[in-house]
């Protein structure tokens, strides 16, 4: 491939259309490398969609690309954050504590946002429980001890919850829940000029986790599957992502995300089928990422999105009738 992989990341501020300016701003020491914000200069005031990692050197990177084009922090006035991980949603509440923004947050986020408040932890106590479910339980005690003293303060409730709706701009944004890499996900569309601010629900690159959040696990997997299939009910737009560099089409991204979702199906399937019977029996017999890496070599935080990703994908073929489950001293066996 010709084009650099990373240079959507590293390569400055891009117009993607007069008045929407797509802004990456840092993420050290992660492999997503940096997040994507969106800057919409609407006539009511400055939006955001997303806001990034609460750090000196993203609020430093953010500052810049403003006033390049012509604006300053203060000058911004909405924040709309498509969910509630901490490099989307954290320099939002320090926006707010500096300058007064106002934080919209899609209103499925609530209980596992009330629950990190509860809870005070930036341990993920339900990934956790899977993991300790998927029959990997001292991958979940060494994680659990890798956590440090947990900084509340990127983690406050919105100005604002959001239900499915239109948010009223010189170019209208409709809101629609996408469930599935957190339960209260939503992403933005501009149907007038064909845009669609994707958040982590349609990835150019990646197949995004799915379910990592405090609170019920639930069946995420089946959620974002339906959610993927919502994105084909409306006319195609260009995808503007929360990570990777822009595309021209969601609904090509779309189905490629369905079609890799039916091969990881079936070969969880045909894991079980060859004698695997827990979440980290399945995890260990797969490849992952695209660069197909062995389970073994993933690091101890990937192994527990791969485990989590595994069960999503087990529990997906029990709730379509395709494999059953039993729980024995609570690990799930699947066959
Ligand atoms: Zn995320």
């Amino acid at each position: 491939m010709s084009l650099d992989r990373g240079k959507w990341a590293t390569g400055g501020p891009e117009t993607v259309v007069p008045g929407v300016h797509r802004i990456p701003l840092p993420l050290p020491n992660d492999g997503l490398r940096a997040i994507n914000v969106y800057l919409l200069a609407d006539p009511g005031g400055l939006v955001l969609i997303d806001a990034g990692w609460s750090i000196p050197e993203s609020l430093a990177v953010l500052s810049e690309a403003l006033a390049g084009l012509g604006y300053r922090l203060e000058d911004l006035t909405d924040v709309y954050v498509t969910h509630s991980h901490r490099d989307h949603y954290t320099q939002a509440v320090e926006l707010r504590r500096r300058f007064g923004t106002r934080v919209h947050l899609g209103a499925g986020e609530r209980p596992g946002l009330d629950l990190v408040l509860a809870l005070r932890t930036d341990v993920p106590v339900t990934s956790l429980d899977v993991l300790r479910r998927g029959g990997a339980p001292e991958l979940a005690g060494r994680l659990a001890e890798g956590y440090g003293e947990f900084d509340p303060s990127g983690w406050e409730p919105p100005d604002r919850w959001l239900d499915a709706g239109t948010v009223a701009l010189r170019h209208p944004l409709e809101v629609l829940p996408t469930p599935g890499h957190t339960r209260g996900h939503v992403v933005y569309r501009d149907a007038g000029r064909g845009l669609l601010f994707s958040g982590d629900h349609v990835l150019p690159h990646i197949t995004p986790s799915i379910g990592f959040e405090l609170g019920e696990p639930g069946l995420p997997l089946g959620d974002y599957l339906d959610s993927l299939d919502l994105m084909r009910a409306f006319p195609d737009t260009r995808l503007l992502p929360a990570h990777g560099p822009v595309a021209a089409s969601t609904h090509t991204r779309v189905e490629e995300l369905l079609a890799h979702h039916d091969k990881r199906l079936a070969e969880t399937e045909d894991a079980l089928g060859a004698g695997a019977r827990t979440g980290a029996a399945v995890a260990g017999a797969l490849t992952w990422t695209r660069r197909a890496v062995a389970f073994d070599d993933l690091n101890d935080f990937n192994r527990m999105l791969a485990v989590n990703e595994t069960v999503a994908h087990l529990d997906v073929l029990v709730a379509r009738g395709r494999a059953t489950v039993s729980e024995v001293d609570g690990v799930a066996r699947y066959s």
